[in-house]
C-alpha cells in the first residue's frame, strides 16, 4: 500500500515549461538532484549536470556506457556457482570543467553575487544552457553563457560553449580548460547500508599510459586495472575574443589543463568552444584510441559549434516526430511526459553494441547494470518509436549469448541463463536470492524480442538472430522445471525469485511460470516454422545449437503441461505457492517514513510477510492479458494493489496500467502521475544517484497502454481508450510495421491518422479499423471520462 499522503505527494519546483527543464536560481539542497536531471547524455558518453566551474559537487560524473571496472567479490560464506566479480561503470576523466577566474577571484556559485541565474534543459534542442549575471566584489559585472550538448550524431563527441563578458569593467581573466582523472571516492562510505548506491573505487581504476599535450589539445589513454578495458579522450578548443591574451597548456601526471589568460575589456566577449572526445575498447590500445579521439577532435573543429547544434536539432526534431506525447491544455504534464521520454533517448539513442543501464548515464546507480528494465520497461517504447534502437539492444542481448550459456552449465543447467545483472555479460549479483534467481529475465527478453518481430514485422531478426536464443532459453525452462506429481503431473518450476523482490527463491510464481510458457511456445513455433520454411537456415541453427527436433515437442509438453497457480476459494492468483501463507504485513504500523522496506527491515523479516515491492501478478495481467478473465484481473488487481508497497519506482506505472483497464480512474490518474514525476519530484528519494529509466518507460506505457488502452499481443493493435487526466487532450504517434499512426484523443472524439504509409488495419474497441493515408478515422469515443480530482463514491 502506497500512503495516501505518500501518492499525492509528488510535486516539483520546476516552472512549468513544455519544453525546458528551467532552474530559475542556484539552491545547494537540490544540487545531488539537478545534477542528475540536468544530465546530458547520447546513449554512449553521458554527464552530469555539474557545473563547468567545478565545486560545488555532489558527484561529478563522466560516463561512458559499458565501459567498468571489475572487482573481486567477497563473499563471507561463499557457495558454489556465486557470482564471483563485480562490475562497476568507472567515472571517466572528467572533460566539463572550465574554471573561470576575475581579478584572480575563482567564479563560485555558493558564495557568488548572482545578479541573475538561468539553467535550462532544452529538450527541443539537446542542449543544456546556463546564463548568469555575476558581480564581483570589486562590483565588476561579469556575464557568463554556457552551452553544452552530447551529440547525437557524433557519438564520441561533446562540446561545450562558453562565453564570458566583463560587462563594466577591464579585469584579469583566466579561463582554465581541464581533462582531469578524478574517481569520486565518497560514493564507497555511502553505499553502505543502501545496495541500490555504486562502488567507490579510490582513484585507483585507471592507469595512464598514453598523454599528447599540443597547442591547445590534451589527449589521453588510460587501462582499467582490472577489467583492462581501454579508454582514449581527449579536450581540443576553438578560441575567439578581441581582447589581448595568452594560452598556456599544462599536464599533471594523468591530467591536462589548457589555460587562457585574457585582459578583458568591458562588453567584449572571450568566447571558448571545447571539444570533448571519448573512445573506449576492450581489445584496441590506449594508442589507437587516442589516434581516433585525435581524429573526432580534428572534425569537430573543422566543422564548428554551429554545425553540431545543427545536427543535434535534426536528430532531435526526428526523435520528437516519432515519440512525442503532445498535450493540450497542461504545460506541466506536457513538461512531465517528455522529460521521461527525453532521458530515455539520452540512455539509449547512441547506446550501440552496449545495454541500456538503469539510470542511463545520468548516475552511478546500481553500478551502470543492464537489469530487465529494458527489456521490459523500455523496449515498448523503443519498439514503437525508433525500432533500429530496440533492435541494436536486442542484438546486444544476443552478443552475450555464449556468456548465458556459460552461466547455465555453472547454475547447472542446460541452454542459456541470462545474468540478472551485468555490463559484460558475466552475472554481477552478489545476493543471488534477489539477483541470480530471477530467472524470469530469460522470459522478458524473450517477451521483448516477440513484441519487437510482432509491431516491426522483422522475420529475418527472429530467425537471424531470435531463434539461437529462443533455443537455448526455452532448454533452461525445460531443465529448470520438472512434472510433479502433487501437482497433479503439472510442470513446476521451483526455487526462482519473480520481479517482487521481497519475496525471494520461491516455488511456481505465477509470473515466471506464465512468462516461461510464452517462452516454450514461441520457441517451438518460432523453430517449427523455420524448419519448414527455410530447411537451410534451420540446418545452420541445428549447427549452432546442436537441436534435435524431439526437444521441440518437449518444449510443447512443458508449456501445455505449465502450472499456473489459481485459489479457487479466493478466485485468485496466488504469487507464488507460499505466498497465501504468509503473516501479512502491518500496514498500518508502518509509518510512512520507513519506505522502502529494505532500508529498515532484515530481509528475512520482509521474506515471510505477505507485503510486495513490485507488482508482479498485476505485471503478469499486463503483459499477458490475455490469460486472465476479467473477474480474475479484479480479484487479482483488489487483492495485491493494497498488499504493494511500490517500493520499486519498476511498480505503479503497471499498477497504472492496470487500474486503468479496471476502470479505477482515480487510482489510475494518481500511480501514472506518481510514475510521471519520480525523477523531477524526487519521489524515491534518491535520484542524485541518477534517473529511474525503467520507470521513464512505464510512464510512456502508462499513457499509450494506460489511458489508449492500447492492447497488441500477437501485433493484434487494439485500442479501448478509458480516461482523460485533467488535460483537454494528448495525441501520440506510434510506428507499426514501418508505417507512422497518430492516436488524438479528446473527450469529444478520438482521431486515427496514418501519417507515413499505405494502409494499417486495428481495432477501436470491437469494431475494425483500416487507416488509409487520405482518410482519418475519427470515433466518438464510448466510455471516455475525464478525470476529475476528487474521489467519487465506490472508486478506489
Ligand atoms: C527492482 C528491479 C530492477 C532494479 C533496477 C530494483 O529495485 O526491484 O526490478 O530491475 O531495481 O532498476
Amino acid at each position: 500500500m502506497i500512503p495516501r499522503e505518500v501518492l499525492n505527494r509528488p510535486e516539483y519546483v520546476y516552472p512549468a515549461d513544455e519544453w525546458r527543464l528551467v532552474e530559475k536560481q542556484f539552491y545547494p539542497p537540490f544540487l545531488a538532484a539537478s545534477e542528475t536531471l540536468f544530465s546530458t547524455a547520447n546513449g554512449y558518453l553521458g554527464m552530469r549536470g555539474n557545473f563547468e566551474e567545478g565545486p560545488p559537487v555532489f558527484q561529478s560524473g563522466t560516463l561512458v556506457n559499458g565501459f567498468y571496472e571489475s572487482w573481486p567479490i567477497v563473499y563471507g560464506e561463499v557457495a558454489y556457482g556465486f557470482a564471483t566479480t563485480g562490475q562497476t561503470i568507472v567515472n571517466v576523466p572528467d572533460g566539463k570543467i572550465i574554471r573561470l577566474y576575475v581579478d584572480d577571484e575563482p567564479f563560485y556559485l555558493p558564495t557568488a553575487n548572482l545578479l541573475s541565474f538561468e539553467r535550462a534543459l532544452n529538450m527541443k534542442s539537446g542542449t543544456l544552457d546556463r546564463e548568469i549575471i555575476w558581480e564581483t566584489p570589486a562590483g565588476k559585472r561579469v556575464s557568463i553563457k554556457s552551452r553544452r550538448l552530447a551529440s547525437f550524431q557524433h557519438r564520441h563527441l561533446a562540446a561545450i560553449s562558453y562565453e564570458v563578458t566583463v560587462l563594466n569593467a577591464e579585469a584579469p581573466v583566466v579561463i582554465s580548460s581541464e581533462l582531469n582523472n578524478e574517481q569520486p571516492d565518497a560514493i564507497g562510505e555511502a553505499t553502505y547500508g543502501d545496495p541500490r548506491r555504486a562502488k567507490g573505487f579510490r582513484g585507483a581504476a585507471l592507469v595512464c599510459s598514453v598523454k599528447t599535450v599540443r597547442d591547445r589539445r590534451i589527449v589521453l589513454g588510460y587501462t582499467t586495472t582490472n577489467s583492462k578495458m581501454r579508454l582514449g579522450c581527449g579536450i581540443e578548443h576553438a578560441f575567439d575574443t578581441e581582447c589581448p591574451h595568452a594560452c598556456e597548456t599544462k599536464d599533471s601526471e594523468d591530467s591536462g589543463k589548457v589555460v587562457f589568460s585574457i585582459d578583458a575589456k568591458p562588453g567584449l566577449p572571450i568566447h571558448l568552444t571545447k571539444y570533448i572526445a571519448y573512445h573506449t575498447s576492450r581489445r584496441s590500445p590506449p594508442e589507437e584510441l587516442c589516434e581516433r579521439a585525435e581524429r573526432t577532435l580534428d572534425r569537430a573543429v573543422s566543422h564548428g559549434f554551429y554545425d553540431l547544434l545543427e545536427g543535434q536539432q535534426q536528430c532531435l526534431d526526428d526523435f520528437w516526430r516519432r515519440s512525442d506525447i503532445h498535450v493540450s491544455g497542461d504545460p506541466a504534464a506536457q513538461q512531465a511526459f517528455r522529460f521521461n521520454v527525453f532521458q530515455i533517448i539520452q540512455a539509449a539513442g547512441r547506446a550501440e553494441g552496449a545495454g541500456l543501464p538503469a539510470k542511463g548515464l545520468t548516475g552511478q546507480g546500481y553500478e551502470g547494470h543492464y537489469f530487465w528494465d529494458a527489456e521490459i520497461y523500455v523496449m515498448p517504447f523503443l519498439i514503437y518509436t525508433s525500432p533500429r534502437i530496440a533492435r541494436n539492444l536486442l542484438k546486444f542481448r544476443y552478443s552475450y549469448l555464449d556468456k548465458a550459456r556459460e552461466r547455465a552449465r555453472q547454475v547447472n543447467q542446460r541452454g542459456a541463463l541470462f545474468p540478472w545483472r551485468t555490463i559484460n555479460g558475466n552475472e554481477a549479483s552478489a545476493y543471488y536470492a534477489a539477483g541470480t534467481a530471477q530467472y524470469h529475465i530469460n522470459a522478458d527478453i524473450i517477451y521483448a524480442l516477440k513484441k519487437y518481430v510482432d509491431v516491426t514485422g522483422d522475420e529475418e531478426f527472429l530467425y537471424d538472430v531470435g531463434a539461437e536464443m529462443l533455443v537455448e532459453t526455452a532448454r533452461l525452462w525445460e531443465d529448470l522445471g520438472f512434472y510433479s506429481e502433487r501437482k497433479g503431473g503439472k510442470f513446476c518450476i521451483h526455487g526462482v525469485t519473480g520481479p517482487d523482490e521481497y519475496n525471494t527463491v520461491v516455488n511456481n510464481n505465477t509470473y515466471t511460470n506464465l512468462m516461461a510458457r510464452e517462452n516454450l511456445w514461441y520457441a517451438a513455433k518460432t523453430v517449427e516454422n523455420l524448419r519448414h520454411k527455410d530447411p537451410q537456415r534451420f540446418a545452420e541453427l541445428v549447427d549452432r545449437t546442436g537441436l534435435q527436433v524431439s526437444e521441440i515437442a518437449e518444449w510443447k509438453k512443458a508449456a501445455d503441461s505449465m502450472y499456473i497457480p489459481f485459489d479457487e476459494k479466493m478466485g485468485i492468483h496466488p504469487q507464488d505457492d507460499s505466498f497465501l501463507d504468509k503473516e501479512p504485513w502491518d500496514f498500518k504500523n508502518t509509518p510512512p517514513d520507513r519506505y522502502p522496506l529494505l532500508l529498515y527491515h532484515h530481509p528475512l523479516v520482509i521474506y515471510r510477510h505477505q507485503v510486495i515491492k513490485q507488482a508482479d501478478v498485476v505485471l503478469a495481467m499486463f503483459l499477458l492479458e490475455h490469460d486472465f478473465s476479467a473477474e480474475q484481473k479484479k480479484r487479482n488487481f483488489d487483492f495485491y494493489d493494497p498488499l504493494t508497497t511500490g517500493d520499486s519506482s519498476l511498480s505503479v506505472s503497471i499498477q497504472a496500467i492496470v487500474a486503468a483497464e479496471l476502470g479505477y480512474r482515480v487510482k489510475a490518474v494518481q500511480y501514472a502521475r506518481y510514475g510521471a514525476l519520480m525523477d523531477l519530484a524526487d519521489v524515491a528519494g534518491n535520484v542524485r544517484d541518477g534517473c529511474h529509466i525503467a520507470s521513464m518507460g512505464g510512464t510512456w506505457m502508462a499513457i499509450v497502454y494506460g489511458l489508449a488502452g492500447l492492447r497488441d499481443w500477437d501485433g493484434h493493435i487494439t485500442f479501448r481508450p478509458r480516461i482523460l487526466p485533467r488535460v483537454e487532450g494528448f495525441r501520440f504517434p506510434l510506428t507499426i510495421r514501418g508505417q507512422m499512426l497518430e492516436v488524438d484523443i479528446r473527450q469529444e472524439a478520438i482521431t486515427y491518422s496514418l501519417r507515413k504509409g499505405d494502409g494499417l488495419v486495428f481495432r477501436h474497441e470491437d469494431e475494425e479499423i483500416q487507416l488509409s493515408p487520405e482518410h482519418p478515422v475519427v470515433v466518438r469515443p464510448r466510455t471516455i471520462r475525464s478525470f476529475k480530482a476528487e474521489l467519487e463514491p465506490g472508486e478506489q
